[in-house]
């Protein structure tokens, strides 16, 4: 008789309003821990993203595609709906600093108040990405800075045009 093997499914949820090195660091790390990865984008109409989510999904997608077993979906609402949905057992977060540990400590431990068999494991940062988040990356790039070490060349290209345009729109308001 055949055992059928239980598929390890991991979830990777952000806002990757821009993607960075440390997302893709945290991205393929993953990867090698489950057999399949599922990276989430987060809608969040609240927050006004310089990106759409389809055009997060997008970039991630085409800087993923060497990776067999990464998906990626835009999700809004609960994580916990969203792993469920994805029949995913467990999240997984990156930690750059202690600063990030009380928020993500909250979040896991209501997470699995809300959901028990859902679990969330945490991968420190590689430390030459330690200081990198996607709103550093606005920030310089809104002053027109060089971006290039924080994200991949296309992305580098994307923001720089986003926020010229914004540039642009708000010269033109003055
Ligand atoms: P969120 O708004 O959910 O924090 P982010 O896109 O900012 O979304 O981050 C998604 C996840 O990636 C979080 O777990 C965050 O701690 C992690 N992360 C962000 N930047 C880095 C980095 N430079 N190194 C490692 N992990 C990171």
């Amino acid at each position: 008789m055949e055992i059928q093997k239980e598929i390890k499914i991991g979830i990777y949820p952000g806002s990757f309003d821009p993607v960075t090195f440390g997302h893709l660091d945290i991205i393929e790390r993953s990867a090698q821990v489950f057999d399949k990865l599922i990276v989430g984008v987060l809608i969040n109409s609240a927050k006004k993203p310089l990106f759409s989510a389809e055009e997060r999904v997008r970039m991630i997608q085409s800087l993923t595609s060497h990776l067999p077993n990464v998906e990626v979906n835009s999700f809004d609402g609960l994580l916990v709906d969203f792993a469920k949905q994805e029949k995913a057992k467990v999240i997984v977060r990156g930690l750059r600093a202690v600063t990030d540990f009380e928020y993500e400590l909250q979040m896991a431990q209501t997470n699995r108040t809300m959901c028990p068999g859902l679990d969330t494991i945490f991968l420190t940062t590689d430390l030459r990405y330690a200081y990198l988040s996607s709103s550093i990356v606005r920030e310089v790039a809104s002053y027109n800075g060089k971006i290039d070490r924080f994200v991949s060349p296309e992305i580098v290209s994307l923001v720089k045009e986003r926020c010229g345009r914004i540039r642009n729109k708000e010269e033109k308001k003055e």
